[in-house]
């Protein structure tokens, strides 16, 4: 349906210039996806920029995880925190423990709240909510734990890097869907641009697509379109796809050319007044120098009050992180929000059920105000 490839992840042009559709991370333990570039000539070394897990703050204090074996790694950089007593490195180390002799699994109805309820809230707000927003897109108190501990357990087990961040260099059209498109028209594959499957029938064994005969079929499209056109095919399949539910992120891309981060990626402190928890230094990735983005995972409440003031808030919280930074009146380049930029990793708990977002504010357990 779209006319370029890639979906959520592609490059998208506007009045500003061109700009990815949300800024993306990658860790070394998303094996499949590096595989899958590598098939279609993508090569990530040249495409992505691996560094070592680090979830530090403008201040300097948080998580560094040093080279090494992760596990090892993980150990050093908590007895390693910056600004942390030894008492919460202690209680980490003891809560992690506690997690690998359980094999990385839990109660499905906990949240990562809960689970991690007797951690120090120096340890909750440096490590646990990011790491937590940042794998999951969803808040402590709605995520799932089980999830969470599954992507601890990946970034821990697979192997030596497994851990690292890998952060895109180039364009996000160029990390897999032009690639991938090139790889399939080479090989004879008949690609259509700007067709929205409209119709979806079963035909014996084979297919109909809008009324043309395939095969088999993929439906590698959001929840709600594929619900949409499994329904007259396989109606219990497609309830189940109905309740998956999403949350929206949003990108704020700011400049200044004066500015450059100590490194390409930096935590932020969240709170009612400020709303990213992340900061990329698109200069050090190899874009645009002077250009930052600013993320805000899990941005249903914001949303609720308007884009605009999202970006407002999110401005206010970049000139108090970087004394004197941001102060042009032209300041904010572009703002972007994906309102379906992940499905929620939540607990199965019902009574941890989230919001339904549903694009606008509707049900808004708690806005908060800029
Ligand atoms: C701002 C943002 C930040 C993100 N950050 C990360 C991150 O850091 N790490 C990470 O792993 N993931 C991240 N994600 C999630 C990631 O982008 C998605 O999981 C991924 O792009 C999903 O790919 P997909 O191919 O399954 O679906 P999509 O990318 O949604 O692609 C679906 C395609 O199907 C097409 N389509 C839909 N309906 C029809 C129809 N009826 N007929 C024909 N075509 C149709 C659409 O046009 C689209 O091209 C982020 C997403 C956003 C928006």
């Amino acid at each position: 349906m779209s006319h370029a490839a890639g979906g959520r992840a592609r490059r998208v042009s506007t009045t500003a210039g061109d700009f990815d559709n949300g800024q993306h991370i990658l860790i070394g333990a998303y094996s499949a996806t590096l595989a899958l570039m590598r098939s279609v000539g993508a090569d990530p070394q040249a495409l992505l920029l691996r560094q070592p897990l680090t979830l530090t703050y403008p201040d300097g204090q948080g998580l560094r995880l040093p080279t090494g074996p992760p596990m090892l790694a993980f150990v050093r950089a908590v007895v390693g925190a910056h600004g942390w007593r030894w008492s919460h490195r202690l209680a980490l180390l003891r809560a992690a423990t506690g997690w690998l002799l359980k094999g990385f699994d839990c109660d499905p109805r906990l949240s990562v709240q809960q689970l991690c309820a007797d951690l120090p809230a120096t340890v909750l707000q440096d490590l646990v909510e990011p790491l937590c927003v940042a794998a999951l897109n969803t808040p402590a108190e709605q995520a799932s734990a089980r999830v969470f501990l599954r992507v601890l357990h990946d970034a821990l087990f697979a192997g030596r890097g497994s851990a690292d961040l890998l952060l895109p260099t180039a364009p996000l059209s160029a990390l897999l869907p032009d690639p991938a498109w090139s790889w399939l028209l080479a090989a004879g594959a008949d690609c259509r641009a700007g067709w929205r499957v409209q119709s979806l029938q079963r035909d014996g064994a084979a297919w109909q697509l809008d009324g043309e005969a395939f095969d088999g079929v993929v439906l590698a499209c959001s929840a709600k379109e594929a619900t949409r056109l499994a329904a007259p095919v396989d109606p219990r399949w497609a309830d189940k796809a109905a309740a998956l539910r999403y949350q929206p992120i949003v990108t704020v891309y700011l400049a200044d050319a004066s500015l450059r981060l100590p490194q390409a990626m930096l935590s932020l402190r969240t709170g009612d007044d400020a709303p990213a928890q992340f900061v990329f230094d698109l200069g050090l990735l190899g874009a645009r120098p002077g250009c930052f983005a600013f993320i805000v995972s899990g941005a249903a409440p914001w949303l609720c009050q308007g884009l605009a003031a999202c970006g407002q808030a999110v401005l206010q919280q970049a000139r108090s992180a970087f004394a004197g930074a941001f102060m042009a009146t032209d300041t904010v380049q572009h703002l972007s929000a994906e309102r379906r930029a992940w499905w929620l990793r939540a607990t199965t708990s019902p009574a941890r059920t989230p919001p339904r977002w549903r694009g606008r504010c509707v049900q808004a357990s708690q806005p908060r105000r800029p």
